[in-house]
């Protein structure tokens, strides 16, 4: 028998780190951005720890410089820096993380959900984009040397003495033809707002050599420099200290869309993960407004990428929000989830603040629930089709708008009628003339116009036992009919028989039963019904492409 260690060949695992092990390019910007906001993390904590000594309240920040002319970017910051043993351990052993290393080493001391890197591999992902790499730093440590790195994307790197003066690093990449895109300006910035919006430390973009820009008069304006980011994002804040006006701000600023809200939900929890987050019901409108909605989702402050499918469940991709969950199981390229039962959970409790959030509001303000069911339902109702769970905890709260123009639960409904039937309207224009008769009547019915009504009838049926849906225009209940005995009932009987006769003829169907019967109303003189039952059938044949059967 012989044992021993496979061996690696550096050669041969890079060009594959370099092309499959990130599907998106621009992912370099996170990872080196995240890496300078780490080195910046670990400082002020040995800092807080007596490890290291720094300059009094420093301000720390991230600096994104694009050239170009020289075709380079440069991610700048005042972090830890690095000794050339650093480098080497760190930098030039791949998928050695110095974040797990510094994790190991201060594992009681330090608050690690600030700290995002993990693998070891994120540093290399400069290669995507950079035919050459170079580090220059300058660690804060006592003593310590600058350094410069660089390397061309092969396995040789070179390492000599630096020129850095001040604490820090700057990674500077020389863009090559695959990353030639991203020496536009916009793009660029772009992509810093996308992964970097919500990081902890100031982020500033600049465009080296760009002409300052003039007033009419030709004189420069200044302006004083912003950060790319927010520091501190909305949702990260206690729920107390955050006002409406915030709210849709962030909504705003986050979303690009200019509707308000209908409202949100606030999700903060340390225990038992750590998840954070605002999740906002937008205004939906019409059927015909795409039900389209945006979930990102950050880690530690970090976009990791919008509406991952394993997080959050279907339906709630309807809403806009973020979340934050530093606690993921992510794997190297952070956009896949490891596949993990926590997920599951993660994805429950996000569902369970949903339905308690609808509960609430139906409870104490109802009113202000009934104001946005009209918008609401669809997502409500197509929540319930998909997820069993969320079903059960809001099927009490199910609205109906009656042709009366109120809104009454399930419950309530039935309560004033006569049998557990629901009658409902699919069309309030062509079924005008069954809703006038209805209210003549002072017989009650909904409005199910959406297109997930079909299915959110049978879901309740199925749900309620006992209960069924019968359309306006379905049978005839027992107010509107009036037995009158004057007429024969053989004469009935024979002009049924001659109307279903010619009804089969006309529509060439064997399966026809007729059945005439007297209406009580007067002003009207026949109405033509058509059994709830077939209607149905005649429906699904429908979708399924089978032809109308009359
Ligand atoms: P990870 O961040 O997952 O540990 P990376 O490949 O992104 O792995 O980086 C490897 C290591 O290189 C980091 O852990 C850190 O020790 C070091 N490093 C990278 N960038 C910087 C920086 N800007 N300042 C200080 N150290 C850095
Ligand atoms: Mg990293």
């Amino acid at each position: 028998m012989e044992k021993g260690s496979l061996s690696i060949h550096s050669e041969n695992i890079f060009p594959i780190i370099k092309k499959w092990l990130y599907s998106d390019h621009d992912i370099f910007v996170r990872e080196l951005v995240s890496n300078a906001s780490d080195a910046i993390t670990k400082l002020k904590q040995l800092s807080m720890m007596n490890e290291a000594k720094i300059e009094e309240n420093p301000t720390f920040k991230i600096d994104v410089m694009l050239d170009e002319a020289s075709k380079t970017i440069t991610i700048s910051d005042n972090g830890l820096g690095m000794t050339d043993e650093e480098i080497k351990k760190y930098i030039n052993q791949i998928a050695f993380s110095g974040a797990e290393d510094f994790l190991n080493q201060y594992k009681d001391k330090s608050d690690k959900e600030q700290i995002i890197g993990h693998f070891g591999l994120g540093f290399y992902s400069a290669f995507m984009v950079a035919e050459k790499v170079e580090i220059h730093t300058l660690s804060y440590k006592k003593d310590a040397q600058p350094v410069i790195w660089h390397c061309e994307g092969g396995t040789e790197f070179e390492m000599k003495e630096g020129t850095r003066q001040t604490r820090g690093t700057d990674i500077i990449l020389h863009v090559g033809d695959d990353g030639k895109d991203f020496l536009n300006e916009f793009t660029l910035k772009e992509t810093l707002q996308k992964y970097c919006s919500f990081m902890p430390y100031e982020i500033y973009f600049t465009v080296v050599g760009k002409a300052p820009e003039t007033d009419e008069e030709g004189h420069v304006i200044i302006e004083e420099p912003k950060p790319i980011n927010t520091i501190l994002p909305l949702y990260a804040k206690s729920p107390s200290d955050c006002t409406d006006e915030e709210y849709k701000e962030f909504y705003r600023n986050t979303f690009k869309d200019f509707r308000e809200p209908l409202f949100w939900i606030h999700l903060n929890m340390d225990y038992p993960f750590n998840l954070k987050g605002i999740l906002y019901f937008p205004k939906f409108n019409t059927e015909f407004d795409s039900l389209e909605g945006q979930i990102k989702l950050y880690n530690s402050q970090v976009f990791v990428a919008d509406n991952i499918k394993e997080v959050i469940p279907e339906f709630l991709l309807l809403l806009k929000g973020v979340i934050d969950c530093p606690d993921l199981p992510l794997n190297v390229s952070r956009s896949f989830l490891q596949n993990d039962g926590f997920v599951r959970k993660i994805s429950n409790y996000i569902t369970k603040k949903v339905g308690d959030k609808l509960n609430g509001l139906f409870k104490t303000e109802r009113e202000t629930f009934e104001g946005f069911w009209d918008d609401i339902n669809p997502f409500i109702k197509f929540g319930g089709l998909k997820d069993e769970k969320f079903f059960e905890s809001i099927q009490k709260i199910y609205l109906f708008k009656t042709i009366y123009d109120k809104y009454v639960t399930l419950d309530e409904y039935l309560e004033n009628a006569e049998e557990k039937k629901v009658f409902y309207v699919t069309d309030r224009l062509l079924q005008s003339q069954y809703i006038n008769l209805f209210k003549a009547h002072e017989l009650n019915a909904v409005i199910l116009e959406h297109s997930i009504d079909t299915a959110f009838i049978s879901h309740m049926e199925a749900k309620n036992e006992g209960v069924s849906f019968t359309r306006v225009d379905s049978d005839l209940t027992d107010h509107m009919k009036e037995s009158d005995d004057s007429i024969d009932p053989e004469h009935i009987k024979k002009v049924q028989n001659d109307l279903t006769g010619a009804f089969k003829s006309a529509v060439g169907l064997e399966k026809v039963t007729l059945k005439i019967e007297n209406m009580k109303d007067a002003s009207i003189a026949s109405m033509m019904t058509l059994s709830e039952e077939a209607r149905r059938m005649q429906d699904m044949m429908k979708m399924y492409g089978m032809g109308s059967m009359g």
